[in-house]
């Protein structure tokens, strides 16, 4: 994981900084998400796109209810196309687009057509999620992969799987980029 270069315009920098700082997200004090999220799993058990997509689709009506957002669209699709456009970043397992409002997650990768891990695609599901909450929740006019956006995407995760949440350590790069360092961050510390 990789944050995304800084922007060079004035008022997109600031955005940036203030999704950077931005590391917390208010969770439901309840259930209703984690419970949610093992409906999905069981879903993708059976392994019926039908019924995935209708677990994901109660799943992002909670969160946005609790976000006091509009609930975004949801397509769940079988295997990731080979080219696809990525809009602002490589996203391997989803997408969202901001014009639209709507998630794309992939339930099989593109050249092993290998069934996402739940793990995984709750974590997509969360990520594009989160994109979402930056546009319709915080106005921000793009939706940056900083090292906040990656904390409140883990918190989403986390909470939504009942996991313990950890801490993310960063490795500085060149021109303002961050690396995450997994190695630091599975210790925790
Ligand atoms: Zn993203």
């Amino acid at each position: 994981m990789v944050t995304d270069p800084v922007p060079r315009r004035k008022d997109l920098r600031q955005v940036y900084q203030e999704s950077d700082r931005l590391a917390d997200l208010d969770l439901p004090p309840d259930g209703r998400l984690p419970e949610a999220a093992r409906a999905i799993e069981q879903a993708m058990e059976t392994g019926d796109i039908e019924a995935v997509r209708q677990a994901c689709t109660e799943f992002l009506k909670r969160a946005a209810r609790f976000y006091k957002v509009k609930a975004p669209e949801i397509e769940v699709l079988e295997a990731r196309p080979l080219r696809v456009r990525e809009g602002w970043a490589l996203e391997l397992f989803g997408d969202y687009h901001p014009e639209t409002k709507r998630i794309r997650v992939w339930m099989r990768t593109a050249v092993r057509r290998r069934i996402t891990s739940f793990g995984t695609f709750l974590s997509t599901l969360c990520h594009e999620f989160c994109h979402h909450l930056d546009f319709e929740r915080y106005g921000f006019p793009e939706s940056y992969h900083t090292r906040g956006f990656y904390e409140r995407a883990g918190a989403l995760y986390h909470h939504a799987r009942a996991t313990a949440r950890k801490r993310l350590y960063w490795n500085r790069m060149p021109a303002g980029r961050w690396r995450i360092d997994w190695q630091k961050t599975r210790k925790g510390g």
